[in-house]
């Protein structure tokens, strides 16, 4: 560390931390971002199924309970760069109407306090900066703008498959998606992107587009291995001054003058939560309760598909290029309110099987992943106070999480699966996510105008705290069916914009 004291420190090197402090790599202020895990090292386990889901090698050893103090092992990763070392670069906007009220059948997905229009210009600018490849062909959401770069090509077995949907009815659009890939890129369009980190560094991870550009500015500085333990204030509560945090065993306090938390849903709310003091009992900017409440994460289900009367089915490799939103804003006749979204994912391998279908011989899960179609189902979950973190008397997470709006999920299973039998693949298996599956968790510590019932005005910045705010998904009023990262980065970069100007 340079200095005894920052203008700006940064808590977790994610897409919401590390595209802050590249937003603000010109800012002139002196920034320090502090992460607890290290560099993720480039190593031949990057690319080993066994080694990522067998063995558990980059996940956290971490445990959270579960609503009945049951222990868990949570799937999330602590590196520069945050889980998106681990994400599948599927890099989609939200849509406008992501951003008002939405009516399900289980209640309301209320509305964010800001609009598509505020954060669309920052949709641009993270784009550009986490290199999105697409094409303005979803007839659900007409841009009206070109991607910064052109559509990740569809292998031949996929292109096939896109018009066997087409001819049965769907509208699959092309998925954005953030890797180095043309003449001078990196990717390699491996089977190991989605879930693995990328050994070559051609996925559009924050480390890669945000952290490492930042550090090349010398205003910004980066501490790793450090946990943030407790945010501090002054005597008056109403200014944070201080991080305390745990380095190599010891304990520290680094002085800030605006601190931004940025730890990941769950670790965000817990870091506020341990913060609590005289003047913030309940937690830090926790006058509202709502600290930790209305944890949303998707209701996921992995399909896979399969024709074993195929014999010429074509291995595929890199098959994530393209999704379907034909059920994104509409249901069905028996369920007439928004079911979700149909993605292909990154190719499942027999390894990854492994954990789902312990008693299967290896033989027979290789035989059925070199040949399966995979994919992504995920539907909206609704913010619900009770789904919620606290913290144990030991100061451990406790998750407790109740699933809701499942009809909603289990309509769009129930489509999806129709859907791949309708194109060619009688044989159709699905498996729903449990607790431990934390990739889109969000919620935490949501943005509003009503300081009863949010913690962060629409500027990010907490209610109670004058210089204290949150940029991870935690503020996020609801979680739409759409993968998050472009949505995080977005507001990240309108966030540095206003604390630029400070
Ligand atoms: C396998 C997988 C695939 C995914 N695929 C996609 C995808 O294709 N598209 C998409 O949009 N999203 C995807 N996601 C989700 C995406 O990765 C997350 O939404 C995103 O990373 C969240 O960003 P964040 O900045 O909120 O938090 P994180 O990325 O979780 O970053 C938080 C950082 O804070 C650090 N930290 C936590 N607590 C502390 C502390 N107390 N002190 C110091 N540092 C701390 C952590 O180590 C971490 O680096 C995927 C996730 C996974 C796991």
């Amino acid at each position: 560390m340079q200095r005894a004291e920052y203008d700006i420190v940064i808590v977790g090197s994610g897409p919401g931390g590390g595209t802050l402090a590249y937003g603000l790599r010109n800012s002139g202020a002196h920034i320090l971002l502090i992460e607890r895990g290290d560099f993720l090292p480039q190593e031949p386990e990057n690319w080993s199924a066994a080694a990522i889901f067998s063995e558990g090698r980059y996940r956290t050893a971490d445990r959270w309970q579960d609503n009945r103090g049951r222990s868990f092992q949570p799937g999330v990763h602590y590196f520069v760069g945050g889980n998106t070392k681990f994400f599948g670069a599927a890099l989609p906007r939200f849509r406008p109407r992501d951003f008002e009220a939405t009516e399900h059948a289980n209640g309301i997905s209320p509305g964010w306090p800001i609009s598509y229009a505020e954060l669309a210009p920052y949709y641009r600018q993270a784009e550009i900066i986490y290199v999105v490849h697409g094409e303005d062909d979803d007839p659900w959401f007409p841009r009206g703008e070109p991607f910064p770069y052109p559509a990740v090509p569809h292998e031949p077995a996929i292109q096939r498959l896109t018009a066997r949907l087409r001819a049965a009815g769907y509208t699959p659009s092309t998925l954005p998606l953030g890797i180095d890939l043309g003449p001078a890129g990196r990717c390699i369009r491996c089977a190991t992107c989605d879930g693995f980190p990328c050994r070559v560094l051609a996925k559009a991870d924050a480390e890669v587009c945000c952290v490492r550009p930042a550090l090349q500015h010398s205003n910004i500085e980066l501490l790793v291995r450090t946990y943030a333990r407790r945010i501090l204030t002054d005597a008056s509560g109403k200014r944070a001054v201080a991080l305390e945090v745990v380095r190599n065993g010891e304990v520290s306090s680094i002085k800030a003058g605006v601190v931004v938390v940025s730890c990941g849903a769950v670790n965000s709310a817990a870091l506020l939560l341990r913060s609590a003091n005289s003047k913030h009992a309940k937690g830090l900017a926790n006058g509202s309760d709502m600290v930790g409440r209305h944890y949303m994460v998707h209701n996921n289900s992995l399909m896979m598909t399969l024709n074993p009367f195929d014999p010429d089915a074509e291995p595929v490799t890199f098959q994530k290029t393209f999704y379907i939103n034909d059920y994104y804003s509409k249901g069905t006749t028996d369920h007439p309110y928004p079911l979700g979204q149909i993605q292909m994912i990154g190719k499942i391998q027999a390894e990854m099987l492994a954990a789902y279908a312990r008693f299967m011989p290896r033989v027979g899960l290789r035989y059925f992943a070199k040949r399966s179609v995979d994919w992504w189902l995920f539907s909206e979950d609704l913010p619900d106070p009770a789904n919620r973190v606290t913290l144990t008397s030991s100061n451990t997470v406790q998750l407790r999480w109740r699933p809701n709006n499942l009809r909603a999920h289990a309509v769009l299973t129930r489509e999806a699966s129709r859907m791949a039998t309708t194109v060619g693949y009688p044989l159709v298996f699905t498996r729903r996510t449990g607790i431990a599956f934390n990739s889109h968790q969000s919620g935490t510590v949501r943005a509003g105008t009503d300081p009863a019932i949010s913690v962060l005005d629409p500027s990010c910045r907490a209610h109670e705290i004058e210089n204290l705010f949150v940029v991870d998904s935690s503020f996020f009023p609801s979680l739409p069916p759409m993968n998050p990262v472009l949505t995080i980065a977005a507001n990240a970069l309108r966030v540095a914009e206003s604390l630029s100007k400070q």
